[in-house]
């Protein structure tokens, strides 16, 4: 069985080990960061001079533009983090709460009609015990059909990890809500193990950012961590006084410490494809567009772009002035036709633009736009991850040096969800 650390793949950290961490994204600065304030010796080595990895923030002329994650959901580690690096969180602006699903062109705050949402109703007090392996679209089309699947299912779960329902497995991604349906739980018993637990009290809650952007977390984690970062050609060779974590993407990993058959286990997680499309707006132009958070896209609408932020109403800061409104678009992903690859650079960023004009009905054109590509973008959190990750784990164990993986691929893709895994994780090693 993988470690009981969800999230933490291979042995925890033993004192008395050096830590040598592969990989400088958020991930591996921020176990580089607790395993050192856990009185580890520490060292951090990178493929590059640049720290943070997906997450980057850029200020162009118009405002701020994220490249990959725009925003956190708090938790009491962030809270405790932040608090001891001193930065401080921005939060979500009340006035984005209200989030979109796009329906046959219009924007949509419930997009079921009423014989549908009946059926949802009625479900909600079903059960629906999982097949082994079951994925996500099965059990949306037997909880609520096409309709659940297409407009609330789907274009969900596009929005948070970049892949058709189909290769996302229930039980991989939320294990708890998969454990109580099969338990016999109604699907709204089961529904309540999905949402994190409360915030305990004074602590704050939602959606956070900061006011530079989400590299104000990474810079700042880089920078505690400055002395302690190094290029990865020095990176020793493997030994029982070290422990190696790699915390870069599993098809990275190594290719040259690791023995072959724990390279095929990592050349078995897949990734998925995403553009990121940022476009900055006269606001004049996009006065109809409701107030909100932005809107998911599902893929029956036909268009390219699986949702589109609308970051100046989500977090203050974003735009030089209210003159100005800017938007991000994701494209690609899992199981869809990729622009990236398939089409001549001008082409996709044509196909996009004309796709969030036809969503939001604008005929105007921005006034400056940027795309970020990412050919692996997320892995896929596929059915069989599960019993890859027990594979991994032991694998990590039948090493001669002490090895271990963490990475947005050992079951845990979030910001959130990768802080608290590696703040449990030094916890564990300081306990011993
Ligand atoms: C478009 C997009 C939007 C997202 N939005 C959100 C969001 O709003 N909220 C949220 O919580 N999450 C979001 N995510 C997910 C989150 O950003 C990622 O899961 C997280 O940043 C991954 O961090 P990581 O450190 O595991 O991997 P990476 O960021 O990929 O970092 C890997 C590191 O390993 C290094 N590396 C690679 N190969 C080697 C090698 N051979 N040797 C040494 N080093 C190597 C790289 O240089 C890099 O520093 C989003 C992701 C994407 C792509």
């Amino acid at each position: 069985m993988q470690g009981d650390i969800r999230g933490f793949i291979g042995p925890i950290p033993q004192k008395g080990k050096r830590i040598h961490i592969l990989g400088v994204g958020i991930s591996g600065l921020l176990l580089g960061w607790h395993l050192k304030k856990a009185g580890f010796e520490v060292s951090l080595f990178s493929d590059s001079s640049k720290t943070g990895g997906l997450i980057h923030s850029e200020q162009r002329a118009f405002g701020m533009v994220e490249s990959a994650a725009n925003a956190v959901v708090w938790s009491k580690h962030l809270e405790q983090l932040c608090a001891e690096i001193g930065l401080s969180p921005l939060a979500a602006n009340k006035k984005a709460s209200k989030r979109f699903i796009l329906r046959k062109g219009r924007f949509r705050t419930f997009p079921l009609n009423t014989l549908e949402t009946l059926r949802l109703l009625i479900s909600l007090f079903q059960k629906f015990p999982l097949s082994k392996d079951e994925d996500f679209e099965t059990l949306a089309k037997r909880v609520g059909g096409d309709a659940l699947l297409n407009y609330l299912v789907q274009p969900g779960l596009y929005g948070i990890y970049a892949s058709e329902a189909k290769f996302l497995g229930v039980n991989t991604l939320f294990p708890g809500f998969a454990q109580s349906l099969n338990e016999n739980k109604s699907l709204w018993e089961a529904l309540k193990s999905v949402f994190p637990s409360r915030a305990p009290g004074g602590i704050r809650k939602g959606l956070h950012s900061f006011e530079q952007g989400m590299m104000s977390l990474t810079d700042a984690l880089a920078q505690e961590l400055s002395q302690n970062i190094h290029p990865i050609n020095e990176l020793p060779a493997p030994d029982e006084h070290s422990h190696l974590i790699s915390c870069a993407p599993a098809y990275a990993t190594l290719p040259a410490l690791i023995p072959e058959y724990l390279k095929s286990f990592l050349e078995k997680v897949e990734y998925a494809p995403l553009i990121s499309s940022s476009f900055f707006f006269r606001s004049d132009e996009l006065t109809h567009l409701p107030q909100g958070f932005g809107c998911v896209i599902p893929p029956s609408e036909g268009l390219s772009i699986l949702g589109i932020l609308f970051n100046d109403q989500i977090f203050d800061h974003r735009v030089v002035s209210s003159e100005y409104r800017s938007f991000t678009c994701i494209s690609g992903g899992y199981g869809r036709p990729s622009l990236t690859l398939d089409y001549p650079e001008q082409g996709w960023k044509e196909i996009i633009l004309q796709d969030f004009l036809k969503a939001t009905h604008c005929k105007a054109l921005p006034v400056d736009c940027v795309h970020q590509v990412w050919p692996k973008a997320l892995p896929v959190y596929q059915p069989a991850m599960p019993a890859l990750w027990d594979s991994l784990h032991q694998a990590c164990l039948s090493l001669d040096f002490p090895f271990s993986l963490f990475s947005n691929f050992t079951g845990e893709i979030s910001i959130r969800g990768l802080c608290g895994t590696a703040a449990i994780v030094s916890e564990r090693a300081c306990r011993g």
